[in-house]
């Protein structure tokens, strides 16, 4: 845990976003992202690391096992619920120094000046809601994720 810190505080229940929770566990928390005031782009979800580190080379092995499984899963239960074509994965860390990684998807029909992570959300037609659609996101993927639990990889 560190001091205001947006990541923990959101662990910690300090501050609401959008949605509701994904998926939790002891070593890592998946929700879906809140722009706030503004529209989500639907389907952009989050997956935090639960211990306050700051990168990828921070992981221990066993949160790299965690980490890596849940990113295939919601990748997955993405594409099934959402019908994404295709999944992007992104750790940036330049606003928030704890390890998040943006789950964004790409849509059937977008086009391919806006493919990629960031592009996505230039495309007009692309999908964005405000709390009462990224609710029924969060709970597709989480049913997708319950019913799914023993899948193998
Ligand atoms: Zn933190």
């Amino acid at each position: 845990m560190s001091d205001g810190c947006f990541i923990c505080d959101k662990h910690n229940g300090v501050i609401d976003t959008a949605g509701v929770k994904i998926f939790e566990n002891e070593l890592v928390y998946v929700g879906h992202i809140d722009k706030g005031d503004r529209p989500s782009y639907l389907g952009h979800i989050m997956i935090d690391l639960k211990r306050h580190a700051l990168g990828l080379g921070d992981l221990t092995i066993e949160e790299a096992n965690a980490f890596g499984q849940i990113m295939a899963r919601v990748s997955r239960a993405v594409k099934e619920t959402e019908h994404a074509e295709h999944i992007y994965a992104l750790v940036s860390g330049n606003s928030v120094a704890h390890l998040h990684m943006h789950i964004v998807p790409r849509y059937p029909n977008t086009p391919e000046e806006y493919w990629g992570p960031n592009e996505v959300y230039s495309w007009v037609d692309a999908p964005f809601g405000m709390n009462e659609d990224i609710i029924k996101v969060c709970e597709r993927v989480r049913n997708y994720l319950e019913e799914n639990v023993h899948e193998e990889f």
